[in-house]
């Protein structure tokens, strides 16, 4: 029942494979959604608070299904709650009173970049009020609950299905390293980083394949630098049981303006890339 219910969430949108032709491997895009909820009530203007959006990722990897993998899409926008985040990562400065359940906030979260956002990607209040307890569990309820359950669903059956499981957690990073980064402000990132929580969400020969293919395709790559994968490629991993979970980050350089949020020139390039990457998953997940 809880699939079911997940399947219809106003959260998520999830595409996939006719059953005959899937394959062991499923994609998902947490941050692309841009769906904002009229309860949002931001202090800050939407141009600001869309900076947060991995905007067009859900279109670069639309292809997937016809590969024969699920794709699973947030329709709801990342500032308003971090699918990418476990519940515990409640950020309780944000809140009018104290938080009922367990309370384990990461470093993320003292920046302000918790389950729920405190602080824009430019380092402003989202907020000019505290939020309700009530309203930051209605957040999890209506978007977390229902997207990892999705997610997991999607997981277990292929897992059932094929007794192994690739799955690659979908992301765009800023060019240029922002105000709040260790190694500083305005460092620039490689073209794309993969991120395997330094070799244990996945089988080192699965994040060489991916790298492979776009090292060959002419892009720069890092490894679980700066971004090693966060909750997403942790919860449901277990190289050991055949479940291999990867972060991939796209650098926005390659395909937008991070100011008027335009599609680039190199936009259909770096679509045709992500769709090698997409076909060198798949072909991975069937030979592993
Ligand atoms: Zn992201």
């Amino acid at each position: 029942m809880e699939a079911e219910a997940a399947r219809r969430s106003p959260a998520l949108s999830v595409f996939d494979a006719p059953a005959d032709a899937r394959v062991a491997a499923v994609f998902d895009s947490p941050h692309s959604g841009a769906d904002y909820p009229a309860d949002f009530r931001p202090a800050l203007p939407m141009a600001e608070l869309r900076k947060a959006e991995d905007m067009y990722v859900d279109d670069f990897y639309a292809p997937a299904p016809d590969h024969g993998a699920a794709l699973l899409l947030a329709r709801f926008p990342r500032v308003y709650l971090d699918a990418n985040r476990a519940v515990e990562d409640m950020d309780e400065g944000l809140l009018d009173a104290p938080w009922p359940g367990p309370l384990a906030p990461g470093i993320k979260t003292e920046c302000g970049l918790g389950l729920i956002w405190r602080l824009s990607s430019d380092a402003r209040p989202i907020y000019d009020r505290k939020l309700s307890v009530a309203e930051a569990q209605a957040r999890i309820d209506a978007c977390h609950a229902p997207y990892h359950a999705a997610l997991k669903r999607l997981l277990d059956a292929r897992h059932a299905a094929f007794g192994r499981v690739y799955h690659v957690n979908c992301h765009s990073m800023p060019a240029l390293s922002g105000p709040r980064a260790p190694e500083g402000e305005g460092v620039a990132r490689a073209d794309f980083v993969l991120g395997d929580r330094d070799g244990t969400t996945c089988a080192p020969d699965f994040t060489h394949a991916v790298a492979e293919c776009l090292t060959g395709l002419g892009y720069s790559v890092a490894l679980n630098d700066p971004y090693k994968g966060v909750e997403l490629v942790r919860a449901y991993a277990d190289p050991a049981s055949g479940r291999h979970s990867l972060q991939v980050e796209i650098n926005r350089r390659l395909y937008m303006d991070e100011t008027t949020f335009e599609k680039s020139a190199d936009y259909a390039a770096t679509g045709a890339a992500v769709a090698r990457l997409i076909a060198t998953v798949v072909a991975f997940a069937q030979t592993a």
